[in-house]
């Protein structure tokens, strides 16, 4: 790897952006003591920063992103021939990368049927929250307008992606925010609010049902979860939670959105998560892992049923849905999404990520015999967690200073993996891994190494 970047020119950049940048999620006062991290360079699933520090990236950029790894040639070509050839045109009109891509999305998820594009996470979500917003309006005279989102989930940061934000401390500060959105309760069993009931998933999803009979089933519109809770502690669903949940929906005719931002394209082991559990959902919503952040894409996808009810049958024009993103399905994501959705299939990386997700699992499991600060180990194919506990039997969080030190020390160790929100009493204690679906056995094993080493040095 060449990096030959002048002591110079290292330090005006770093000048620049200590100067200049606002950076996501950083705490002002300590970022002005140390040097900005600045990534400069990556292959496969390794970055080098600036001052040619070599890292193991467990996380896939940070958020669960580069599901195909960095350096991918074959995509930046893609994207650049788009570009060449037609590099805009408002999503009005069609491309030839966007019809495309929606084409082979759709094979991938049976029972679904329209892609609506756009550029982000957050966004996806929005739009979805909107279609269930106008059907309300078009449908049931407005009433139907309330949307629910659960506890520990996170859908964006955008003002509305917000109030469906399960995550307190993301939310505090940016009041008022948008009315119509409901919390239900969370479903880890780890921490199970119904210690008493014969089924913990069963419980949870009744917690939801309670939450409907109370606002009024009639008020309530959509219910949006994540399959797979992400940043709020890598939560797994508990069994029966899913089938109880869809019933639910069904008997009161709300609408299933399934929030797929972190869980979608093959970072679980199946293209989305929700088909690990026979979900049939309404709305699916898909970002990250879509162009492993080659492109800005996102997307929502709907089946033919939601496509149907904003038909404009009797000729009202405002019968469509009245939405634009400028950028949304401009045609270098839909390019790029294509390219890495062939790169998953030709390298079999979804067959990759369920065996060596079974390998990370069982690495971890084989620390939480050596250290008894693993409480719990959770997640589904390259979507791992490690709750960590200051004693297994009260299950008291470790604090969030330790679990920051064991990031901390792996970084040391040139190996970057994460850990669940900061300030989230209770859920601020959980390892985070994500690497690229493309990991092999031993980048599994440096990884869980370098957790190991940490853990003995940071809790003995
Ligand atoms: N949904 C989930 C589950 C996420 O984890 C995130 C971001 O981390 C989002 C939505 C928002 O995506 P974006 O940051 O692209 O707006």
């Amino acid at each position: 790897m060449n990096l030959s970047i002048q002591a110079n020119d290292i330090q005006a950049v770093i000048d620049a952006d200590r100067a200049h940048v606002w950076h996501h999620l950083i705490q002002h006062k300590p970022f002005e003591a140390i040097d900005p991290r600045i990534m400069v360079e990556g292959r496969g699933m390794r970055v080098w920063d600036a001052t040619g520090k070599e890292h193991l990236d467990a996380v896939s950029g940070g958020v669960w992103t580069v599901n195909v790894g960095y350096g991918r040639e074959s995509i930046a070509n893609a994207v650049r021939d788009q570009l060449i050839k037609m590099n805009y045109f408002a999503n009005s009109a069609g491309s030839i990368p966007g019809a495309l891509f929606a084409k082979k999305l759709i094979e991938k998820m049976p029972g679904m049927s329209r892609v609506y594009y756009s550029n982000s996470g957050s966004e996806a979500n929005e739009k979805a929250f909107k279609m269930i917003r106008q059907i309300s309006h078009r449908h049931h005279g407005g009433k139907k307008y309330k949307i629910l989102y659960r506890d520990r989930d996170y859908h964006g940061t955008t003002l509305a992606a917000l109030s469906a934000g399960g995550q307190p401390q993301r939310v505090e500060q940016y009041g008022p925010l948008a009315p119509g959105f409901v919390m239900v309760p969370h479903c880890l069993e780890y921490r199970s609010q119904y210690p008493d009931a014969e089924s913990y998933g069963e419980a949870a999803a009744n917690a939801i049902e309670e939450v409907i009979l109370r606002e009024g089933p009639d008020t309530v519109g959509g219910l949006c979860l994540e399959p797979i809770t992400a940043g709020g502690g890598v939560i797994t669903p508990p069994a029966g939670y899913w089938e109880r949940v869809q019933e639910i929906c069904r008997k009161y005719n709300i609408l299933l959105h399934i929030d797929e931002v972190v869980c979608g394209v093959g970072r679980t082991g199946a293209w989305f998560g929700y088909q690990h559990y026979g979900i049939k959902p309404d709305f699916v919503t898909m970002a990250k892992g879509v162009a492993s952040g080659y492109a800005a894409i996102s997307c929502t996808v709907t089946t033919e049923a939601v496509f149907e009810q904003f038909k404009d049958d009797a000729g009202d024009p405002m019968s469509y849905f009245r939405d634009i993103s400028t950028f949304g399905g401009c045609a270098a994501g839909p390019a790029a999404a294509l390219e890495n959705m062939r790169i998953i299939e030709d390298e079999k990386l979804i067959d990759n990520t369920q065996a060596m997700g079974h390998r990370l699992f069982d690495n971890l499991l084989a620390l939480q015999e050596k250290h008894a600060v693993i409480g719990e180990v959770r997640g589904k194919g390259l979507f791992v967690g490690a709750e960590l506990v200051e004693d297994r039997h009260s299950r008291t969080p470790a604090e969030e200073k330790r679990v920051q030190a064991v990031v901390a020390d792996c970084m040391a160790q040139g190996v970057i993996i994460g850990a669940t929100n900061r300030s989230l009493p209770g859920f601020n204690n959980t390892l985070c891994l994500s690497p690229a679906l493309i990991a092999t056995a031993s980048d599994i094993d440096q990884i869980t190494d370098s957790i190991d080493q940490a853990l003995t040095r940071v809790f003995g």
